[in-house]
């Protein structure tokens, strides 16, 4: 069962026995919340959402496509990434603004012993998008090793999405 958040005029899905928590203070141009399982049973997963003011994003990328690919570059820059694979991207509509998705696997370090470093595969799936009407840059991401009959959360999540909701 999803139950809904709302701020700022933004407005997004959540599962109800998820946790949600903010990285940061939350204004209306800047923001990280994140949503997670209450329970994780030791592994990985949690959907953020991110915004930042528009007019900075503006004046360093040429467009989100721009944007987009750069984040997957810093990304990649990470400590603990060793290689990643674009397994998805495509261009689509999500309200009214060009959306630029992407799912990405992502192989990684994790922490083992001193001396020892695992290698573990973690998925991340990323919707980026400038939304005008509310001055802001919107990305929503998901990172999870999760099994992949689960996948249909985050795309209910994205479906519940509304960057610019009416003010009343
Ligand atoms: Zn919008």
């Amino acid at each position: 069962m999803f139950e809904d958040l709302a701020i700022y005029r933004i407005k997004i899905n959540y599962l109800e026995d998820w946790k949600v928590y903010f990285l940061s203070d939350v204004q209306r141009l800047r923001g990280d919340v994140a949503f997670a399982p209450m329970k994780d049973d030791g592994r990985e997963w949690r959907i953020v959402l991110s915004w930042r003011p528009l007019e900075n994003v503006r004046k360093k990328y040429s467009s989100v496509e721009a944007q987009a690919k750069e984040t997957i570059k810093q990304l990649a820059k990470g400590k603990q990434v060793k290689s990643f694979e674009i397994i998805d991207h495509k261009v689509s509509q999500v309200n009214g603004h060009e959306t630029i998705f992407y799912n990405l696997i992502v192989k990684y370090y994790k922490r083992g012993g001193l001396l020892k470093q695992n290698i573990a595969d973690c998925i991340i799936r990323f919707l980026l998008l400038h939304c005008p009407e509310s001055d802001r840059c919107m990305i929503l991401y998901e990172e999870s090793d999760y099994p992949i009959e689960q996948e249909r959360i985050f795309e209910d999540v994205i479906k519940s999405f509304d960057c610019h909701s009416p003010a009343r």
